[in-house]
């Protein structure tokens, strides 16, 4: 006669194991069966959707979903029924997959599904796991990534990037675009005079006196020290022009007001260059070289003031 004592009780611990893995596990653990009717929830499903013991048996699945998208969830849940995958990850990084709690509030989540049995003696396992900080920090690492410490404005790589979309998109579309170099005049003075830490204020006031006179559409960077690059979406060289001037007034009309009692406000001046982009004939790199020879220009005639570069089959010509 075979001994079966030992397959029995290796059996045994593996059931046990398995019921403490389920009932402990970190992540929810949420079974349905074929109509989509919840028929087991682990302890952290209930900590997590913030529903008692019996706030998930016999109820329907959608109650963990968000309402938008209940339908085409539950005609997922049925095509992931009725097919032959035998488990699924669901993750999207563009709009992240949402539950919801008692509460009626939203949280981000990743799910992994998986079925046992067929027929109508199907369940499905959906192990879900909050990921409301891990989107948090990824938030958090794109943001520093994408940003200047110091203004907290676009740095020069993330620039580069949205500026050579929108090259795309005006060559694409045939749309005007245009590009400005902006740089504090006499910066070093200020340095000098004021010391380092008031120099990094005046950084940070120009990025602000000029973010607030952008639109939403504009790209604006920290070039390097206390140099700017924007690029005016939808704009021809007549009105880059005007917003320049407009800019270079507004910097000249804000002082930056210093903490210290009694010091007086420090007046700032900028240069810009600007100059449109020519889709059919240069890359944004030329573009950028051309628009820097027009700020170098303002310098050299005086500062203080804006002056633009016509398209390269204006032979590059420089006015103030
Ligand atoms: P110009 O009118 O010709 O532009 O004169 P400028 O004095 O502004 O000349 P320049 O552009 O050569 O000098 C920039 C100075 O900015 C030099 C550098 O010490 C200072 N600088 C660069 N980055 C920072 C920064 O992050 N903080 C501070 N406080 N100063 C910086
Ligand atoms: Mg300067
Ligand atoms: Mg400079």
């Amino acid at each position: 006669m075979i001994d079966t004592r030992l397959d029995t009780s290796a059996d045994v611990l593996k059931e046990a194991l398995c019921h403490d893995i389920i009932e402990n596990c970190a992540d929810a653990i949420v079974v349905v069966d074929a109509d989509q009717t919840i028929t087991y929830a682990n302890k952290s499903a209930e900590l997590m959707f913030g529903r008692s013991d019996d706030g998930f048996v016999g109820k329907p699945l959608h109650i963990l979903i968000p309402e938008q998208v209940r339908t085409k969830h539950r005609s997922l849940a049925i095509s992931y029924r009725d097919g032959n995958e035998p488990a699924r990850f669901m993750e999207n990084r563009s709009v992240p997959i949402q539950g919801v709690r008692a509460d009626g509030s939203e949280f981000p989540v990743n799910i992994s599904i998986l079925k046992s049995g067929s027929g109508s003696n199907v369940m499905m396992v959906a192990i879900i796991r909050d990921v409301a900080e891990q989107k948090k920090l990824e938030e958090e690492l794109e943001r520093l990534a994408n940003t200047d410490p110091l203004t907290g404005i676009l740095n020069r790589r993330t620039f580069l990037s949205r500026a050579e979309e929108e090259c795309d998109r005006a060559r694409r579309y045939d749309r005007p675009m245009a590009l400005a170099m902006i740089d504090i005049d006499h910066f070093k003075a200020v340095n000098d005079s004021f010391g380092h830490v008031t120099g990094d204020q005046a950084i940070c006031h120009v990025a602000n006196v000029i973010s607030s006179g952008l639109r939403k559409p504009d790209v604006f960077c920290r070039w390097g020290g206390e140099e700017f690059a924007l690029i005016l979406t939808e704009t021809d060289d007549q009105s880059a022009l005007i917003t320049a001037q407009r800019l270079r007034r507004s910097i000249q009309d804000t002082p930056l007001v210093r903490d210290t009692a009694g010091e007086p406000p420090i007046q700032l001046r900028v240069s810009i260059g600007v100059g449109d982009f020519n889709p059919g004939q240069e890359t944004l790199e030329e573009l950028i070289d051309r628009v820097d020879q027009a700020l170098y220009s303002a310098k050299r005639t005086g500062r203080n003031k804006v002056c633009a570069i016509g398209k390269i089959s204006n032979k590059s010509s420089v006015r103030a």
